[in-house]
This record gives structure tokens, sequence and C-alpha cells, in this order.
């Protein structure tokens, strides 16, 4: 080692960069594929075991470890082997074609941007609250896996979302501590010649400067934004401060900077998505700054830049609530926006506020940012079967005139990043039946291969991941009441709390009302019965935070802790707090059952139940979201009749009870009926199936093959030839739609008839165009779908497209007559090719 060197090292970089060798540590704790690929564990841990074990964080360990530890370990001829040997491994992992390379090899998708407020891929970079950056951080996971072409784009928060505490009253006291960018695994995001990438973006009378990072996800990148920069003022300098934090114009700001932003980052690195997904409304404007740089490339104007550009842009909705979308009022929009529409979109506030409005007209209605997200997308998804019919419901009001089941909004089912919430030893048995590889691939053998595995050997994995949690509770336990200075025997009581021989159930989510977090303590006498029955004992782990405006999320927390601290219950059941993803994972490694009580239909989807699968933990839910579409008899335990009861007292009753019984009845004496070795047969077998059929479902490898397959590919190769010739074929969309208008109100039906003969029904039409020309329009025979089926579409054709003498065009179809003719009705639709109707023109007459 050159020590002259070291010496004349600057004292404020306290990174050892020049020991040799220290670039590959770095390279490593860099990559958060760390946070599913546990094969660098061991070269942290073995830099700083106690560190590690409470941050898991490589990067911090490696700041925080000295120089001389460093420089020692990496003298270590062994090693120094392994972190070389990593290191290669990473890397030509990274240079092997996977799946996308395989499969798609001359697609015309290059790069899909990938928009979300939050992201959750570790605990080590706190920028999310729950789901939704769940679903944002696995997808992400699940595209390096696969190689599919992503970059996500989100910001950076200084404080993240809050830390929750309970306090002596069991009250929540939320906690804001800073996230220090240089702990975190995130790098400033350079230019070739060093220069810091940083982005100005127009607020209203100020300019506001954006610092870009650089998160390495696996082959994947994920760029970060941030306000607090220097160059601010100080009331910008705290935009970026808090996730879901302050009022709307604090999130108006946020969501600008990252749809705007956002998109202007991937312009100034020379990126050109093809394809940008909007992970929920939030990031919707995103769509205009697209639109704004297609101007700019093409000087087309504002409608025809949104007509091409819109084909490559998806938006996925999360909410199954209206209240859920956010809403501006006009007054701040046209503040922040007004300029921008006036000199960027060079189109009246009107037409912007247009979008965002379901009345264009109505000056008093707000800027609904799914509606700006629906008028800008090609497509538009929900994340669960049944909250894609919800969808449909919430956006009916958008597509008037249209049957619900035609409003534009398909569904793919969320999943969860597998390699992320398996547990070590859950991974070895995985390995052991599927091999290495599974999660990479299309999984298709793996329902069959881990049905290989005997009674035994599932039960024993289960048993020896019951301990692992009932320990970690007890650390976590004693941890946090020797943190707040508990007396010593109440530590005591902790470090021997629980058994691991016991039925354990798990309930960890947000304390949000429709959630029924406290549904189980709808009869808190019932409950501590089943608890403390001594003969078939049952333990409880609860976990959760409130939004900190939430009081009535709080005091369900509240009403837990009073619970909880009863005397009787205390051995039983405990509250953990501080709910994130190191929690999550454990629980979902460890609990016996994981219960799922939300109202239906809320639940859009929920991903915590998946994450038990892969670890042999089994659901107990309310049919909603996933569970709805997952649940059969063999693979877990449904509460609920598949109805909806909105949020009726009396059905929460009904559901609390029906949830004891189904505890005492089925899931209790299941788990402790053993057969002559000890073994819970119908419980194993329950495991078994819920594994083998679940897994693969309900994992983002196949949900990010889906939007692969279904989205990515599809809407590239759409908005390549949309935006082609400086966006010719987007010209013509926006001339034929203006046509349309213009004549659409000249539209007639006349006279419909049916004759029935042999095996048909023959329908004749009769319809005035007037100067519209045949083919911008489509004549078709509609009938509602029968028990909830497909609705019959038949098109209707005309021999000759010019009128008769008295102006009408006549159309004929024949159906089968199965079904009455009464139930067949003539409507016309737009039509045009490659556009999507109705989503991109809702126009639609009816013959009656
Ligand atoms: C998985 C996860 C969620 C999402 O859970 P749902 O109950 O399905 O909404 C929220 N927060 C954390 C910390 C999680 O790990």
């Amino acid at each position: 080692m050159n020590k002259q060197k070291r010496v004349s090292h600057p004292i404020y970089n306290l990174l050892a960069t020049d020991i040799e060798g220290f670039e590959f540590l770095a390279e490593l704790a860099l990559d958060m594929q760390w946070s599913w690929d546990h094969s660098t564990d061991e070269v942290w841990r073995q830099l700083d075991p106690e560190l590690w074990e409470i941050t898991h964080n490589p990067w911090v360990v490696l700041e925080t470890v000295s120089r001389s530890r460093i420089e020692d370990m990496l003298t270590d001829s062994v090693y120094r082997k392994n972190v070389d040997d990593l290191v290669k491994i990473k890397r030509q992992n990274l240079d092997a074609p996977a799946w996308f390379q395989q499969h798609h090899a001359k697609s015309p998708l290059t790069c899909a941007a990938y928009f979300s407020l939050e992201f959750m891929l570790s605990e080590a970079l706190p920028i999310y609250s729950g789901g939704l950056g769940n679903v944002a951080g696995d997808q992400l996971k699940a595209a390096s896996d696969l190689g599919v072409p992503v970059v996500g784009v989100g910001l950076l928060y200084q404080q993240g979302y809050f830390r929750q505490v309970i306090d002596k009253d069991g009250a929540q006291q939320s906690l804001f501590p800073y996230n220090d960018p240089g702990q975190l695994p995130i790098t400033p995001l350079r230019r070739a010649d060093g220069e810091w990438l940083r982005l100005e973006i127009a607020l209203p009378g100020y300019l506001v400067w954006l610092r870009a990072w650089q998160v390495q996800v696996g082959r994947i990148k994920l760029y970060l934004l941030d306000s607090n920069d220097a160059a601010n003022i100080p009331a910008h300098r705290g935009i970026t401060s808090e996730l879901y934090g302050g009022g709307p114009e604090l999130r108006l700001k946020q969501e600008l900077l990252l749809g705007i932003g956002g998109w202007r980052l991937l312009n100034a690195l020379g990126l050109k998505p093809e394809v940008c997904h909007l992970n929920e409304g939030h990031a919707a404007f995103a769509v205009l700054e697209r639109a704004r740089t297609f101007m700019q490339e093409t000087g087309q104007p504002f409608d025809v830049a949104l007509a091409a550009t819109r084909a490559g842009n998806l938006f996925t909705t999360h909410t199954a609530v209206s209240a859920g979308f956010d809403r501006f009022t006009p007054a701040l929009i046209k503040q922040y926006l007004g300029g921008y529409a006036e000199h960027s979109l060079e189109i009246p506030l009107h037409d912007l506020m247009a979008l965002g409005r379901r009345d264009p007209d109505n000056i008093l209605e707000d800027f609904n940012m799914a509606y700006l997200a629906i008028r800008g997308s090609g497509a538009v998804n929900g994340v669960s079967k049944l909250h894609g019919k919800v969808s449909r419901h919430l956006f009916e009001p958008l597509f008037p005139r249209w049957p619900a089941d035609e409003v534009p909004v398909g569904h793919v089912t969320n999943g969860v990043h597998m390699p992320t919430w398996d547990s070590a030893p859950a991974d070895a048995l995985w390995t052991e039946a599927c091999g290495k590889d599974r999660w990479v691939g299309t999984m298709k053998t793996l329902e069959q291969d881990i049905r290989e595995i005997s009674d035994a050997g599932l039960w024993h994995f289960r048993l020896s991941a019951g301990r692992s949690l009932v320990d970690y509770v007890r650390k976590r336990l004693s941890r946090q009441l020797t943190a707040y200075g508990a007396a010593s025997e109440t530590v005591q009581r902790a470090g021997n709390l629980f058994d691991p021989g016991v039925l354990t159930l798990g309930f960890a989510r947000r304390f949000a009302t429709y959630k029924r977090p406290n549904l189980l303590l709808h009869d808190p006498d019932r409950l501590l019965l089943l608890l403390t029955n001594p003969e078939q004992p049952v333990q409880l782990i609860i976990a959760g935070k409130a939004h900190p405006e939430d009081r009535t999320g709080q005091a369900l927390i509240q009403e837990w802790i009073r619970f909880i601290r009863q005397p009787k219950a205390r051995a039983h059941v405990v509250f953990l707090d501080d709910y994130d993803m190191l929690l999550s994972e454990q629980l979902v490694h460890g609990v016996d059952v994981w219960i799922n009580t939300p109202r239906r239909p809320w639940e859009a989807c929920g991903t915590s139940g998946m994450k038990v699968l892969v670890n042999g933990g089994i659901n107990l839910s309310v049919l909603d979201g996933w569970w709805a579409e997952a649940y059969t008899p063999e693979v877990g335990w449904a509460l609920g009749d598949g109805q909806e009861h909105g949020d009726d007292p009396a059905w929460d009753a009904v559901e609390a009870n029906a949830l004891y019984d189904l505890l005492e009845r089925e899931v209790i004496p299941e788990f402790y009926t053993r057969d002559e070795n000890g073994i819970p047969a119908v419980w194993v077998s329950r495991m078994r199936e819920s594994m083998a059929r679940l897994t693969p479902r309900f994992s983002a490898n196949r949900a990010v093959r889906e939007y692969t397959e279904q989205h990515y590919l599809p809407a590239a190769a759409a908005f390549r030839t949309r935006a082609a010739d400086k966006g010719t074929i987007g010209k013509q969309m926006v001339e034929w739609r203006h046509e349309l208008e213009k004549k659409w109100a000249a539209l007639r039906f006349g006279e419909v008839t049916v004759e029935t003969k042999g095996k048909q029904h023959l329908y004749e039409a009769r319809v005035i165009l007037k100067e519209i020309d045949p083919m911008a329009v489509r004549v078709e025979l509609y009938a509602e779908g029968i028990n909830d089926g497909v609705p019959v579409r038949q098109e209707m054709m005309c021999d000759s497209i010019f009128a008769d003498a008295s102006g009408w065009v006549i159309y004929n179809a024949a159906v089968s007559d199965d079904r009455p003719p009464d139930d067949y009705t003539v409507r016309l639709i737009p039509y045009c090719d490659g556009v999507a109707i109705p989503l991109e023109n809702s126009r639609i007459l009816w013959q009656r």
C-alpha cells in the first residue's frame, strides 16, 4: 500500500477508495441485487457483523468500517478471492441473454420508462410507503431478472415515509429521521465529464434545480430526482422532503417534478423510451412532457403530438375508490401549469384542464390525474381481475353510453418478486426441487417440481421457519424495549415470548379503515379464548402504520395495544412497531397463516399475502383483490360471500363471526391434528397446493412477462407507427377525429328490420351517414353478455357504401337464433385503423 498516497488523501473523503480492491466492494454494495440475491451477505457480515445484522445495508457497512478493517479483509486471500469471484459472476450474469433477449430478440422495444412516486426495493432505501412502492420495486427486480429493458424514474425523499413508535399510552408517534444520501446505496448521476447531472424546472415565478441520482438494480437503473439542491431557495429544497406529506400543493409540485422532471431527465440522458408506464396517476404529467418533446422534435402541434405519443403510454391504476385519485383545484393547475400550457404546449389552459375533467366545459370541476392518465395513454389496466371490473365502473363517466364492461380498462394482476420475499431455507428448498434459475424463466415446471417434496420435508421446513420467527420477534422486541429504557424484567419477558410450536397468525398492513385491522377484535373475549385455549393455543403478530393524519387508523392501533396490554393477552399477542420491508420479510418467512380482512372490493390487489406463498404460509382472506381470483378450497381459506356490502357494520359483524368460526373449527384443529409421525397431513397438503399452484401465478415474473407481451411490445410498435415520419399517422388520426366531431351530430338511424330464417336472425339497418366517410365508422350488432359472459359484438356490413336515393346506407348482419331477436341492438361507433375505441374516441350512437 502506498502510505504517501493515503496521507495526502483529503480527510473529508473518508471512503477508502485508494485501497486496492475497494472498487469491487463498492460495485457490489451499490447494486441492490443484494436485496434478493444473498450471495454477498457474507462479505458484509464479515466486515461488521453487528451493523450488518441491524441495517442490512452493505453501503452503510462499507462507509462505516475503518480503513484498516477493509484493508485487512482485502489482503485476506480467501476473502479477496470471494469478492473477485462475486464481481466476476455478477458481470457475467448481466451480460448473459435473459428471457427477453431469448424470446423477443427482434423487438420494437428498446426502453420502457417506469414512473412511480414510490419504490420499495429495500429498507436501506426508504422511499416507499407500502403496496404501491412494493409493486414498483418488485417489478423492477423482475424486469432485471427477465432482461426487460426498463428504467425506473422516481423521487428521492429526504425523509421518506414516516417511522412509527408506539408511546406508553399506546398511541402512534411519527418520526422523520433524515435519509442521508451519503448513506443510501445510490450515487449522484454524473455526465461523462464528471459534472453532476442537474435539471432546471420552471415553477411559477421560480426555477427549481433538481439533482439526479442513480440506483443500480441488477440489470436495471432507477433514476431519482430530488430538489434539495444548494442553488434552490429554501421553499424548493423541501419539495422532495416527505412522501405523502403536506397538502395538495406540495403533492402537485412533487408530481410536476416526477412527471415533467422525470421525462426531461430521460432526455438529458439521451434515452428515448418507446413505452412510458405510469404506475398510478401521480406520474401523469409525463404524458404532457413527452408530447412536448415530440412537438419540439417534429414541429407538430400538441394534439398531434399527444395522439402519436399516447400509443406508447400505459396507465396502471391502483385504487378501488374514486376518492383515491389525486385531484387539484383549477386555481392550482392554473398557477403551476398555466404558463406551461400556453408557452410550452401552446394550447389554451382550458384545453389542458379538459384533459383532467369529466366535463371539459365545467370550469368548476377539479383536475383529476387519473383522467389525464387515461386521456394520455394507449392502454389502461387495473391490478387484479376484480379491480379491473371495479375500475371499469369508476371510469364509466368518461365513456358515456358505453356498456360498463366495454370501458377500456383491462387488468394485469400484481405479483411479488419471489427471490426478495423467500427466506434462505425457502430458497434452499425451492432450489432443491426446482433448480436455481426457477424465477428467471417461464416457470413452466415449477408446479410439478415443488409437489415432489415429501410431507416430512415440508413440515420440518415450516417448523424451522416458525422457530426463526419466534427468535426474531424476541430479539426485536427486547432491543426495542431496551432502547426505550424498559424495566429489565419486561425485557426479559420479551426474550421468552411466544412458543415456536404454536400456531402463529400474522396480520400486518396499513391501518386504513377499509382494511378493517380491528375485525379480529370485534369480540375481544372470544378472541382471547381462542388464543389462550390450553389444548390448541394460538399466537398472533400485529404490525402496521396509520398515516400521521389518519386519526381513525391511529385509534385502531391503540385499540390493539390496549387489548395486548391485558395480562391475559400479553403472552399471545404482540404489536411490532415500525412496519417496514425488513419486518415484513421476517413475518412472511415465518407465519403459518396470513390474515387479511379488507372490505370488498376496496383492496385493489394486495400483495402481502403473496409473499407468504413461497415460504409455505397459508392465506386466510376476504375474497377481495388477488385472493378473489386465487382462492380455491385446496389452497387456503376464504372469508365473505364474494359480494359487496359497503361499510355496513352489521356485515362487519357477520364477517367477524365467520372469521372466528373459521379459525376455531377449521384452521386451528387442522394445524393441531397430527399423524403418527407428528405431521399435520391435511395442513401440509394445503401448504403444498398453495405453494405449487399460486407461487408462480402470483410472482412478479409472471406479471412482468404479461406487461411486456400484452402491453410494452404492442405499445412500442404502435408508438413507432404513429411517430414515424414526424408523426404522419398521428396527424391523420387527429384529422379523422376532427372530421368525425364536426359531422357526428348528423348521424341518424332509420328503420332496423329483423327476419328469422333457417337458424338465423337476419338484420338490416338503415343509417344516414351524410358526409361521414363510411370507412370512418363501424356499425355493430350488440347484445349484452349472459350471466356476466362476453357481450356479442358483430360488425354489420354494407353492400354499397353509397347512399340510396333517400340518403340511406344499408347494413346487414346475421346471428344465430339462440337468443331472442330483441336481445340485439344496432349501434354505430368510430373506426380508424390502429385507434383504440372507445379509449381514444368515446362517441357512440345507439339505434335504441
Ligand atoms: C407488502 C407490503 C405492503 C403491501 O401490503 P398489502 O397488505 O398487501 O397492502 C405494505 N407495506 C409493506 C412494508 C410491505 O412489505
